[in-house]
């Protein structure tokens, strides 16, 4: 019989950018006074780059974590003293998308989004034996690939189909980042799955793993299939226009909403229970459903702009000119500017390396920029966001007042482009100054660019958050504030601008015996892994109530 065995993490350990990762083996195991023919199971937990400059020079090195497995009963004195010292700590056990003894309930369920949020959660409660109907108002991806060239040939964009709208919601044209600030174990199946559908291993481990738009578009397909197979039916071109609902009593005996179907474009369908995974900007839905009692509070969300360099500044701004720097490929960033008195902080966000600044636009007369590069990050250009947070003391009371001022700046950028969804632009040397770019350089942005006042048509404190932020970059990423980067805006879409209140345990909305919000329309998530996270989230509180007794 095979004894029992314990997966122990090695922290911090030092590697070579020009290393194999088979040194790790021998690194870990010393570092964690194991012996190495008692090493059963080796492999990179986390790894990050290390670029920081140590006095007067830069040695880039990879960090890494390292999970060993050896016998659970294992001892020894060097051993013991780095388990004492926490220089090795038990490895987190992942989470599982598997519930015992589900409850395998004889009608449908209905989840609306095919966002990271809906695909999760439709995989875990088909995984577990639930019915699943998938609705997306938008495109299956194909179809969805020929209305967003479309809409750049004609500008005129398809409101149901688009690079917002779709198959794998907004994250399908991206750079498809799959790092989170939240810490879950869920996030180990999610990659899983990921990487069953074709993505690759390294993401498992990598702290700045990214898919890339190409391969996402190979990867969601496989996704859909192996869900199909599963008996998930996906319904597209189908817009969730309205609930049908009855009343019942909660176990304390309170009375709360029942959905009993859902009104659709394409008709009536009926559902036990329902997911919504409606992502940030289906503003139409949101309110609709808010009519028919659904609660929606105000949230604060991002705001500010794309800011765009030649790739090989910020990547010698990071990396240095050394021989090393080349391995590592195109650099990427994320900084902070704190606070200052009255100027708020502000970040980037969503940096793509190698990238493409694209139009995230579905309502006609708006305009939003965002990021999205392919898996080599081989343009010649790096983008990413700067943006700083507005809340309800900046915009106003009331649960669609964040709404409305996103959509007051959105047509006010689209008008000084043009109207034609060609995007205002300005040198960064130039916002700094308080002056227009007659000029702007060539940028990425897909719709093209004309010189804009971006410093006049941004909110005041978004004015002064982002520069501040450009003059503290600068000290990071030398000519970050010259006239190399470029302005190009506006970036009001970040995060979503409404929360929808649920229940921490059950997740079911307020007020409602059988809805679930989730996802980054719900205010619960903010980006691709998040989302993803918090629909398996949603799904496992659904099975875990609904479980027959063992
Ligand atoms: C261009 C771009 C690049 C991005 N890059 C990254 C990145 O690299 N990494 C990262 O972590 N995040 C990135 N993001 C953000 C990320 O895509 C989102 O955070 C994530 O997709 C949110 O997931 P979600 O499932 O909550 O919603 P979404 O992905 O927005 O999905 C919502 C879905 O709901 C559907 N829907 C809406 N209303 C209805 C209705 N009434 N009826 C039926 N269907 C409806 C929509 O069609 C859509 O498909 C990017 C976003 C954009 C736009």
């Amino acid at each position: 019989m095979i004894p029992p065995a314990r997966t122990w993490r090695i922290l911090n350990l030092d590697m070579g950018v020009n290393e194999p990762e088979r040194v790790l083996r021998e690194r870990a195991a010393t570092a964690a006074g194991v012996d190495l023919e008692r090493v059963r199971g080796c492999r990179i937990a986390r790894r990050s780059v290390d670029a920081r400059v140590r006095g007067k020079s830069r040695r880039l090195r990879f960090i890494v974590h390292v999970d060993l497995v050896v016998d659970a009963d294992y001892s020894g004195v060097r051993f013991d003293a780095a388990v004492r010292s926490g220089k090795i700590v038990e490895a987190p056990q992942p989470g599982s998308f598997l519930v015992a003894n589900p409850t395998r309930g004889t009608g449908r369920v209905v989840v609306v989004g095919s966002g990271p949020a809906g695909l999760y959660a439709a995989l875990v409660l088909s995984l577990n034996g639930v019915a699943v109907d998938v609705i997306d108002r938008g495109a299956e991806l194909k179809e969805r690939g020929r209305d967003v060239v479309r809409f750049h040939r004609t500008r005129t964009p398809n409101p149901e189909s688009n690079l917002l709208f779709g198959e794998g919601g907004a994250g399908t044209y991206s750079d498809g980042k799959l790092y989170t600030r939240v810490d879950d174990p869920l996030e180990v199946p999610c990659l899983e799955e990921l990487v069953a559908c074709g993505a690759p291993p390294d993401i498992l481990f990598d702290s700045r793993a990214h898919i890339g738009t190409d391969r996402l578009h190979k990867i969601l397909p496989v996704l859909r299939g192996r869900m199909e197979a599963r008996g998930v039916r996906f319904h597209w071109n189908t817009r969730l226009d309205g609930l049908v609902m009855d009343s019942c009593n909660t176990d304390d005996g309170a009375s709360v909403r029942r959905v009993r179907a859902v009104r659709t474009s394409q008709g009536e369908m009926p559902c036990d229970a329902l997911w919504l995974a409606l992502g940030h900007s289906a503003r139409d839905t949101v309110r609709l459903l808010h009519e028919q009692g659904l609660q929606v509070a105000a949230k604060p969300f991002q705001l500010g702009v794309r800011i765009e360099h030649p790739q090989e500044l910020i990547t010698r701004g990071r990396y240095g000119d050394g021989p090393d720097a080349a391995r590592l490929g195109p650099a990427s960033y994320s900084l902070i500017c704190k606070a200052e008195g009255k100027i708020p902080a502000s970040y980037s966000f969503c940096m793509c390396p190698g990238g493409t600044i694209v139009g995230s636009i579905n309502t006609p007369g708006l305009l939003c920029t965002n990021g999205m590069s392919n898996s080599s990050h081989s343009s010649p250009w790096a983008n990413a966001a700067l943006v700083t947070t507005f809340g309800p003391a900046e915009y106003g009371a009331g649960p669609f007042a964040g709404v409305a001022f996103q959509e007051e700046l959105e047509r006010r950028f689209f008008e000084a482009g043009g109207a034609d969804y060609t995007a205002p632009a300005q040198g960064a040397d130039d916002f700094l100054a308080g002056r227009s770019t007659p000029k702007p350089r060539h940028s990425s942005y897909t719709l093209g660019t004309v010189p804009g006042r971006i410093d006049s048509l941004l909110p005041p404190l978004a004015r002064k958050a982002i520069m501040r932020a450009l003059l503290e970059y600068e000290h990071h990423i030398p000519g970050f504030r010259s006239a190399a980067g470029l302005l190009v805006g506006l970036e009001s879409r970040s995060s979503g601008p409404v929360r929808m209140p649920r229940d921490r345990e059950t997740a079911l909305a307020d007020g409602f015996a059988n809805v679930y919000p989730m996802g980054e329309g719900a205010g619960q998530a903010g980006g691709i892994m998040s989302a993803a996270i918090d629909g398996a989230r949603c799904a496992l509180a659904y099975l875990q109530r609904s479980r027959r007794p063992a």
